[in-house]
């Protein structure tokens, strides 16, 4: 039975990377009957996680539609565990106090950093005598102080095996002690990621490759903890167009963001499908339950993809045309009541003209606000605006078959041309300079309206 989880830190917002992470995890652990999607808030670090950021990432899984079917578990509410853990670790001495400050941790960082080597530590608290780092606890524990617990990592290489990337190998020496539990007695993500995977019983992990040397570090606590690590694999990180980490200059937009500016989950999720996933053809993208039964490991790709607005805005447009007019009216009524007074009929046949150029919500809403509010106009009146008024007053059926055919009829009598005939009547009508084909503006409007915006104070 397959079990992934989504591991995010409450330290910030979900952004695609992190989307793209939770997706992929939710359609593997549903690719086969019975497995489980588990969300995990990995909040011990205390400084920087914030409540918000786990209530904003929830509920952007929820938007999605990637809901989880156990937990939210957090960390910070799971402390006695680990605290068990590291007492295993002690005992096989697999973990030691290290009593360095900060100082002269930062002063070796600065100095590899000038030697132009990777910052790690040195190892100096790892050699004490038993006696020696008795002595020292003993004077620290009087001071009312703590030290950090470092894992002692051993000296041989480590390798292991990703279902993305294949052999990872990780030189001896290249990592240094690193740090599991702070002086503060809180667990670091990187040790209690190990206990929870394990206790959780997760089968796979799937997340972003720059978690490569995380994964090096946890394979070893989970080597000394007797433990079997489950299966992993690093989908490469979603760069910009100038292949760069994607940062809030480049592209890196909250998911958030995106729900505000209208976008569609299920544009979101089916353009995600395809960074670094070869999603099969046939796949119908917009399906959690397609996506689900199309996926699988072999299909992931080593190399990076790329974000690409327009391709997010080509699925917007498909799902927002899959969506349909009448649902989209719907929507159009959330962001103004007014909306759900007009006839759907007319309305709906706007929405599929100007769906194309305005695939999202509030644009819609924008090029169909002259619905709802007369425009200015008085500029644009034209004096063949009368004739063309009396033209229309006893026309019947309203129809917009009718009104195209009276419409050229008039442009070609008045001898028009036209621009000349086309962009005063819209500027008037609507008070933009494009948008849906006149016939259906006008037969949107109404006979009434549209005689009223014409003629303004003539009437
Ligand atoms: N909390 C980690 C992060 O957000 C989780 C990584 C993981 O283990 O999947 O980067």
């Amino acid at each position: 039975m397959i079990r992934t989880r989504f591991a995010p830190s409450p330290t910030g917002e979900l952004h695609i990377g992190g989307a793209r992470t939770a997706l992929f995890n939710y359609l593997f652990a549903h690719s086969k009957p019975e497995g489980c999607f588990l969300l995990r808030v990995d909040d011990t670090d205390r400084a920087r996680s914030l409540p918000e950021f786990e209530r904003g990432i929830l509920a952007d899984l929820k938007w999605l539609g990637l809901d989880w079917d156990e937990g939210p578990y957090r960390q910070s509410e799971r402390l006695p565990l680990y605290e068990s853990s590291l007492c295993k670790l002690r005992e096989k001495g697999a973990v030691y106090p290290c009593f360095c400050s900060e100082e002269r941790l930062a002063c070796l960082r600065d100095d590899q950093l000038r030697r132009g080597e990777p910052p790690r530590y040195d190892g100096l608290c790892r050699d004490l005598s038993e006696a020696e780092r008795e002595r020292r606890l003993q004077e620290l524990r009087e001071e009312g102080r703590e030290p950090c617990w470092r894992f002692a990592l051993s000296s041989s290489t480590t390798v292991f095996k990703d279902r993305v990337k294949g052999e990872v190998t990780f030189p001896a020496g290249s990592m240094g002690d690193f740090v599991v539990v702070r002086s503060d007695g809180m667990p670091v993500y990187l040790f209690t990621s190990v206990v929870d995977d394990h206790m959780m019983e997760i089968t796979h992990i799937i997340r972003g490759d720059e978690h490569l040397p995380n994964t090096a570090r946890q394979q070893a606590i989970f080597e000394a903890l007797n433990w079997v690590s489950p299966v992993v694999a690093h989908i490469p990180m979603i760069l910009s167009k100038a292949r760069q980490k994607l940062s809030k200059r480049t592209g890196s937009t909250p998911i958030r963001e995106y729900r505000e500016r209208g976008y569609l989950p299920k544009a979101l999720n089916a353009y995600l499908a395809g960074l670094s996933w070869a999603c099969p053809e046939e796949t119908d993208r917009f399906s959690l339950k397609d996506l689900a039964e199309a996926f699988s490991l072999k299909n992931l790709s080593a190399s990076p993809s790329i974000h690409d607005e327009t391709q997010l805005l080509y699925w917007q447009k498909e799902a927002t045309k899959r969506r349909g007019g009448l649902r989209l009216c719907e929507d159009l009524a959330t962001l103004d009541p007014r909306f759900a007074a007009l006839n759907p009929t007319s309305l709906k046949a706007l929405i599929d003209d100007v769906l194309d150029e305005y695939p999202l919500l509030p644009q819609l809403r924008d090029a169909l606000a002259f619905l709802l509010t007369r425009p200015e106009g008085a500029q644009e009146r034209r004096a063949w605006m009368e004739d063309l008024a009396s033209a229309l007053r006893e026309l019947a059926p309203w129809s917009q078959e009718r009104l195209n055919d009276v419409l050229r009829a008039f442009m070609k009598d008045q001898g028009l041309k036209g621009r000349e005939f086309f962009h005063p009547l819209r500027r008037v009508l609507t008070g933009c300079d494009k948008g849906a084909a006149l016939p259906l503006v006008l037969e949107a409007l109404g006979r009434e309206e549209v005689l009223a915006r014409l003629l303004g104070d003539m009437l």
